[in-house]
């Protein structure tokens, strides 16, 4: 027996169920309907409510033309012969009388209302009038009259209901349309993907052709929304969508995630060529919007389901997580999904549990590296440094530092590391204490009042700690970084920009955001050594701080040659493995103990 899929059923305004109200004949005259093509089939049908007058007819949406198979869908209507019809029909052919019954009595004159099947389902009576036979051909035609009317309106009802439902479908279709694509790009939306990729799997699994996804994401969309604001941020979004139609194929489409996050899903020959490429390619000619000009790059994420039966789901997972390595690797990075990515991850999210006990037993310590006076050689101060200890060996801070921001555990982290630092530093009470502190701790709006708390409560001297900040912390969010920045700075706290020389922080940024202090990156410490220019930068930067006023500490320090030309270029604090590695904090009681003479230390740092 076919399937008859219910699209829409309606009774007085309400949704109702066809199948359950006309029980088990509903399948037939469906099928019925459908066999005869454009003819409206008529049958009476036993429903819940008692016997209806049922008119179906097969439609097409769109085409005049005769459905012919029966995969068209059915448009019935019913009448129900409800007492008050019946009344009405006694009334108007006056047949006092007239009863709708389940099989007729004897001495009465009755008609046949046959069902979906041809079988009789019900009779209408009436009682016979002298002389019967006259009387009953005079009302028979009018009753075969009556049911003629009621099928002539039956059908134009049908008519009417094939006009509406014409356009219903079309509305369906407009609908479905909005369901699946997105309004501003036009492209399909992550439903109509899904739908999309769903199709192509199933193509795919028929024949010996491999999809693959690309998720593509703008890289400093959200920049150019800060900057220009979100019209210019919808328009490019569209001129972005523009480029990558070019990948629309009969083998290929094109959707927008939602944000600034697209999908291309591609269906290809086993081991054919990938078009990460040619994607990333588009990004190289900036976008003109209303006179500027905007420069977006994209990061890709990539995923194939080959041979293997694969969901359209996990195909997007696989590429989403492809995208956020591809992500974290930088800008206009792409990255095929492995399962040595989902392995990674595993490995992450166990750590990060590892992580949070650590933070909650209070495992992790700092350790100390002592910043060393470039021309007396005495220790003016310590660097904290967290310490994470395995039995299976040490984590490294560069592995951690970034699962503690991911995780949210980082404020935690943070001041345990900024308390148990404080508590060690007490007893070298002549020398500073500097502290890590990372960009997303600088956004809590908290942050500041809780050091303060916390420097109160430990009655620890403020202008005794720095807090190292990199120029990341200025980049989101700066308006909060700097309120952060000056309610610490009021009570005398000192700040450090970290890592300088790395990426773009401005000597400009230095003055608005007030730094006491620059550390010059061992990188371009490094340089030193090579044969180029790179102490030239170096000395550059140096005296360019040292006219702003601002001391500078050289990181990285591993060569009395590298000490000595720091010192010689204007580097007040030095601060390296040459000098100190970072160490316990007895050891830098032990170090302190030292008798330190200028002599002595600068005998060390040459
Ligand atoms: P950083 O703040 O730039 O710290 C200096 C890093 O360079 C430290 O690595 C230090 O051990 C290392 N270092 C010092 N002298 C030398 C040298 O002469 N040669 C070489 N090759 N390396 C040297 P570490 O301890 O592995 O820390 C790495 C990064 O992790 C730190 O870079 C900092 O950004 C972050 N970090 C460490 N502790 C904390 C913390 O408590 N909070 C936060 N937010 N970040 C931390
Ligand atoms: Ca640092
Ligand atoms: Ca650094």
């Amino acid at each position: 027996m076919p399937k008859h899929d219910i699209l829409m059923a309606y009774a007085k305004g309400a949704e109702f169920d066809p199948a359950a109200y006309f029980g088990e004949s509903y399948g037939p005259l469906i099928s019925a309907a459908q066999d005869s093509g454009k003819e409206p089939v008529i049958r009476f049908l036993n429903s819940i409510n008692g016997i209806e007058l049922v008119g179906a007819a097969a439609v097409q949406p769109f085409a005049d033309t005769a459905p012919t198979s029966g995969n068209y869908s059915t448009l019935v209507f019913s009448k129900q012969l409800s007492p008050a019809v019946i009344d009405e029909m006694a009334t108007t052919f006056d047949l006092p009388g007239l009863r709708l019954v389940a099989h007729p009595a004897d001495g009465n004159l009755s008609i046949t209302l046959t069902g979906a099947d041809g079988a009789a389902v019900a009779y209408l009576q009436w009682p016979s009038k002298k002389p019967g036979a006259i009387i009953f051909q005079n009302v028979r035609s009018y009753l075969i009259a009556a049911a003629s009317i009621l099928a002539i309106f039956l059908i134009a009802v049908l008519f009417t209901g094939h006009t509406a439902a014409t356009n219903l479908y079309r509305l369906a279709d407009r609908a479905r349309f909005k369901a699946t694509h997105d309004a501003l790009s036009g492209l399909l939306n992550r439903a109509g993907l899904l739908e999309s990729l769903e199709t192509a799997l199933d193509q795919r699994a028929s024949s010996a052709r491999v999809m693959t996804l690309y998720l593509v994401d703008l890289d400093g969309f959200k920049d150019v929304n800060d900057a220009w604001g979100h019209a210019v941020g919808d328009e490019l979004v569209k001129l972005v969508a523009d480029r990558l139609r070019i990948f629309e194929s009969d083998d290929a489409f094109v959707a927008r995630m939602g944000g600034d996050e697209f999908a291309i899903g591609r269906l290809g020959v086993v081991h054919g060529k990938t078009i990460q490429h040619e994607i990333l390619a588009l990004f190289e000619t900036p976008y003109l919007i209303g006179g500027r000009t905007i420069e977006v790059g994209a990061s890709i994420g990539m995923a194939r389901a080959p041979g293997e039966q694969i969901e359209s789901l996990e195909l997007v997972r696989r590429a989403d997580m492809a995208l956020y390595r591809a992500k974290e690797e930088g800008r206009g990075k792409a990255v095929e999904y492995t399962e040595q990515l989902d392995a990674q991850r595993r490995d992450i999210a166990a750590l990060e549990e590892k992580l949070r006990q650590a933070i909650a037993s209070g495992e992790i310590r700092p350790a100390f590296q002592p910043l060393i006076d470039a021309r007396s050689g005495a220790i003016k101060g310590v660097e904290a440094l967290a310490r994470w200890n395995l039995q299976t060996g040490r984590v490294s801070p560069e592995i951690f530092i970034p699962i503690a921001e991911k995780s949210g555990l980082i404020d935690q982290l943070g001041m345990l590391i900024l308390s148990t630092a404080i508590d060690e530093a007490q007893q070298w009470p002549a020398i500073t204490l500097s502290v890590n502190v990372s960009p997303m701790q600088l956004r809590n709006p908290n942050f500041a009042a809780e050091v303060i708390a916390l420097l109160h409560a430990k009655r620890f001297e403020p202008a005794r700690l720095t807090l190292e900040i990199t120029e990341g912390t200025l980049i989101s969010n700066p308006d909060q970084v700097k309120r952060s920045i000056n309610s610490l700075r009021t009570v005398g706290v000192r700040f450090a920009l970290d890592d300088f020389g790395t990426g773009y922080a401005s000597i400009g940024a230095l003055r608005e955001f007030g730094f006491d202090r620059l550390k010059v990156d061992r990188s371009l410490i490094v340089a030193l050594n090579e044969e180029n220019d790179g102490a030239d930068v170096l000395k550059a930067t140096i005296s360019l701080a040292r006219a702003l006023h601002i001391p500078v500490t050289a990181e990285g320090v591993e060569t009395p040659q590298q000490a000595e030309t720091l010192r010689q270029s204007g580097c007040d604090l030095l601060q390296g493995y040459f000098l100190g590695r970072p160490m316990a904090a007895d050891d830098v009681t032990a170090l302190l103990l030292v008798p330190t003479t200028i002599e002595t230390r600068r005998f060390e740092v040459k």
